[in-house]
């Protein structure tokens, strides 16, 4: 690990990296700009098959981007659904390698009528530029590219080899990418990966995400007669499966908040007492986010703190439930089916395959006699978690110091990146979420945002993390 004596230290804040590395960035911070707007007017949303060819075009436009930059083996790679854009820059023989991800597709728009302006016509005012896209995840991506744009033109080449994946599906489940990981694990050997795609802390506080919760994502279907019954010739004599259902529901999660599955709890890794202290000790004002909720009073799990059952707890909850009867008025039946969509956060080190199989297990075991209870899998992804003293979490950490004159703080976050969990699993390599945007961006809403202070000095924190990283040892 780099000591306090490396190259790199001793610069002041106002200048983080060298005068000509600075000298040509702020010479380009507007071109830089101009380059992100010409992205952000390219509509490609994952989700929607007609904008397929969007996508595609902004997969053109990110390839030529990267050709013009002189990376090496820039392609662009078909998949089942979008292209990924790869590339690659290793002639640093010796120093590290690291893969660099963002994505370049974005959430759909609506509601359209919320938006000041059309969500592809960005535009900057009040030091924001205002557009789909602009923090979740291109704004990101181009400042990767003007910090490569810099090392490349003032110093020739970069301190360390870098291996860039852009996908083009992370708004859609982000399937394709799996299965190219999988098949691509030797062209990708690397020693960390970069995910640019999170963000800072409470206002702009520069922060490192460290840990995500993973997810188990199921269906509970109960069945009882094959039609709907008359509740006079029936009720008291048949199980109805609303009730069934109901029961089952109730005795998944206590009052306390505890999941009362058996062996739920096994792999959760305690968090260390100095995380909790850190925790305790961000600035989080827990009254303006119960406000921002709309809620009359937040609740969890006894015993934990409302930032420790945000990122560090995990939990189950029902995202949705049927069944029976539901028009105006009154029907009077035993209904033949229910059904609940039910989900379970997790954090490091649950399984999601082991966590599925326990509900299901629990399910069957308390499931009333006199109905079928099925139990199925819809979706599952892993938690991840790297360590706060993890040399390359700390070369990051030092990188921000450096560019905004304060420490970052560490945050885990309650949601989930499936991508993320999928490179620190399957090319077992550790993760560094890097992500440099404001967390009210308004991402996956109108009006998303991306204040330029942010998308500018993005690009030197990512210069001067290059930096720092080319000093670890392999
Ligand atoms: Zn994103």
């Amino acid at each position: 690990m780099a000591d306090t004596d490396s190259p790199t230290a001793g610069a002041s804040p106002v200048s983080p990296i060298d005068r000509d590395l600075e000298a040509h960035l702020a010479a380009h911070d507007d071109e830089q700009l101009q380059r992100l707007l010409a992205l952000l007017r390219i509509p490609s949303i994952s989700a929607l098959p007609a904008h397929a060819p969007d996508v595609a075009a902004a997969a053109e436009w990110l390839a030529g981007e990267l050709r013009r930059l002189g990376l090496d083996d820039v392609q662009v790679v078909a998949t089942p659904l979008h292209p990924l854009v790869t590339a690659r820059w290793h002639r640093r023989p010796g120093a590290p390698t690291a893969i660099v991800y963002c994505h370049y597709d974005v959430q759909p728009v609506d509601p359209v009528d919320q938006w000041e302006t059309a969500p592809f016509e960005p535009f900057v005012r009040d030091g924001r530029i205002v557009g789909r896209g602009s923090a979740d995840d291109k704004g990101q991506i181009v400042m990767h590219l003007a910090a490569l744009e810099a090392l490349l033109a003032v110093h020739g080449a970069l301190p360390l080899n870098l291996t860039f994946v852009f996908e083009g599906e992370e708004e859609y489940g982000s399937e394709s990418i799996m299965a190219w990981l999988r098949a691509n694990r030797e062209a990708l050997r690397a020693d960390l990966v970069v995910i640019s795609d999170t963000g800072f802390f409470e206002g702009n506080i520069p922060a490192l995400t460290v840990g995500l919760r993973g997810i188990t994502y199921a269906q509970v279907d109960v069945y009882g007669a094959p039609v709907d019954l008359h509740s006079g010739q029936y009720g008291g004599v048949v199980e109805n499966p609303v009730n069934a259902l109901a029961r089952i529901i109730s005795a998944l999660k206590g009052p306390d908040g505890r999941v009362r599955i058996p062996g739920f709890y096994e792999d959760v890794l305690p968090l260390p007492e100095a995380e909790q202290a850190r925790l305790a000790a961000l600035p989080f004002d827990e009254e303006a986010y119960r406000l921002g909720t709309g809620v009359r009073e937040l609740v969890g799990e006894t015993g934990f703190t409302t930032l420790e059952r945000r990122g560090a707890r995990p939990t189950l909850d029902v995202n949705g439930i049927w069944g029976g009867f539901q028009g105006e008025g009154a029907k009077t039946i035993i209904p033949a089916e229910a059904h609940a969509k039910v989900s379970c956060r997790l954090v490091a080190n649950q399984d999601p395959d082991r966590i599925f199989a326990l509900l299901r297990a629990h399910v069957a075991e308390i499931a009333p006699p006199g109905v079928r209870v099925e139990v199925r899998l819809i979706h599952g992804g892993r938690p991840i978690l790297t360590p706060t003293d993890h040399p390359a979490i700390l070369a990051a950490a030092r990188a921000l110091e450096a560019v905004y004159g304060q420490p970052p703080v560490f945050i885990r976050e309650g949601g989930s990146i499936p991508v993320a969990a999928a490179f620190g699993e399957v090319l077992g390599l550790p993760v560094v979420l890097y992500g440099l945007t404001q967390p009210a961006s308004n991402a996956h809403a109108p009006n998303e945002w991306l204040a330029v202070e942010n998308f500018e000095r993005g690009a030197r924190a990512i210069v001067r993390l290059w930096q720092e990283l080319a000093e670890l040892p392999r």
